[in-house]
């Protein structure tokens, strides 16, 4: 029997990543991510998979953002009980990240009960800290360009994909094809991350298109972040800065850290990293040395640079703080964590400022702060945006479409055919299209749901 992929999420969308590999009898899943966003997306996470959890014989993580791996404690609660396969440092940040999201879900689901808007009652959370801190016992590492067997007669292998720390692209060798997926690609010119690895030869390509209809700007942080942070901070106002706990939140600290040494920023600014797990992310930096371009001084630099508030008093206190400052806080297109209390408090001022760092699913706040929205509700209120809104073209994690045909055309040889998936319609299609003039390869862009031969 041949070899089939089925595209159980990220197909059409950038949230939701689930690619199942079925030869024979055995199928794996590669990332294993949430649905974040739009409802009706969000409302796919509740849907059972189209095949028994118990039935999946091994997950493949790419890398720890909640987008890829968010899905694990559920399917772990469903029944999955085969291995998770992840770098070192995707095992480490994954072991922040999963029990926080359970936390998260939890929270909301008793928000959502105590302030009776949700619709059905009781509000349940999707899975709770207790699977997420289940799930993680399933988690096996293995080094970047070591092989491994994932099931029997299957060969796996990651290479630095140049994301997010131990973020990874992994080549599966089953029934004679080689199949490729590219995980989330980096940008080769990144502050933080070392480029992408060149991809090893492969039959069939599944490539992420978040920026695949997009070009990134020259611009560097520096250059975008200094000026804004500069007239957020004349003016007495504070900046709130929604981020990705792991990956943009360390990209931007190592980026004032800079602005504070050159005296572009005055050294007393207050600058806040809230939210426990970028502090936590923040510190593995140090721990996986190599796998990044900081020194062990640009890390201490980095983590030196702002104040670390873990409690919730702490962050609460933040809010009595006068005089300009900059808060970092989780979650990057503020679908939920704490920088959702500090948008309420800062928003309605317009000497405050929103920066936004990455990229913003449709649907999410971070979208409608980006496209201009003149309110924005948060925890079942309405809340006025007279905040200046700044969108940092630079901060992205994700390398664009020039990057990413660059990627694909480093591949040894041209492959049968390349699956455009990670993005928006759109975005998807742009990139397609670009592969197919410029490559004269075959592309696609698989719908959701569908299988496909390998
Ligand atoms: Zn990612």
């Amino acid at each position: 029997m041949s070899v089939r992929i089925r595209f159980l999420g990220g197909a059409g969308t950038v949230t939701g990543s689930k690619y199942l590999v079925e030869h024979e009898d055995q199928s794996l899943l590669v990332d294993c991510g949430l649905f974040q966003g739009y409802k009706q997306l969000r409302l796919r996470n509740r849907d059972p998979l189209p095949v028994l959890p118990n039935r999946i014989g091994a997950v493949l993580l790419t890398h720890a953002h909640l987008d890829h791996s968010g899905y694990l404690p559920l399917l772990a609660r469903e029944g999955f009980h085969g291995k998770v396969w992840a770098t070192p440092a995707t095992r480490d940040l994954a072991a922040i990240l999963l029990p926080d999201s359970g936390h998260i879900q939890e929270e909301d689901a008793a928000f959502a009960n105590r302030k009776g808007f949700s619709k059905h009652a009781p509000a349940l959370p999707l899975y709770t800290e207790s699977d997420a801190l289940q799930s993680l016992k399933l988690l096996r590492t293995v080094p970047m360009q070591q092989a491994f067997e994932p099931l029997r007669g299957w060969t796996a292998r990651f290479s630095g994909a140049g994301h997010i720390l131990g973020a990874a692209s992994v080549l599966l060798e089953v029934g004679g094809r080689r199949i490729l997926f590219s995980g989330d690609l980096g940008r080769p010119d990144d502050a933080l991350m070392l480029a992408p690895e060149p991809p090893p030869a492969a039959d069939v390509v599944v490539c992420e298109s978040t920026y695949g209809d997009r070009e990134h700007p020259e611009e560097d942080v520096l250059a975008e972040l200094g000026p804004a942070l500069q007239r957020v901070a004349a003016r007495g106002g504070t900046a709130v800065v929604p981020v990705f706990a792991v990956g943009r939140a360390q990209a931007l600290l190592h980026a004032i850290a800079q602005l504070k040494a050159s005296g572009s920023l005055p050294h007393g600014l207050p600058v806040y990293l809230d939210s426990p797990m970028a502090i936590h992310s923040t510190a593995l930096f140090a721990r996986h040395l190599g796998e990044h371009r900081l020194s062990a001084a640009q890390c201490r630099d980095m983590a030196q640079v702002a104040r670390m508030t873990r409690s919730v008093d702490e962050s609460k206190a933040i809010a009595r703080q006068h005089g300009p400052k900059v808060i970092l806080a989780a979650s990057g297109m503020a679908t939920g964590g704490r920088v959702l209390h500090h948008l309420a408090q800062y928003l309605g001022d317009h000497r405050n400022m929103v920066v936004l760092t990455g990229y913003q699913a449709p649907g999410t706040r971070g979208a409608t702060l980006a496209r201009g929205g003149t309110q924005l509700r948060i925890h079942g209120q309405d809340w006025p945006v007279r905040a200046e809104v700044v969108q940092l073209t630079s901060a992205s994690a994700h390398a664009d479409a020039s990057q990413l045909l660059g990627w694909l055309r480093s591949l040894p040889r041209a492959p049968r055919r390349v699956f455009v998936t990670h993005g928006d319609m759109e975005a998807s299609d742009a990139l397609r299209r670009r592969i197919e003039t410029e490559l004269r390869w075959q592309a696609l862009v698989p719908e959701h749901g569908s299988t496909r031969a390998a």
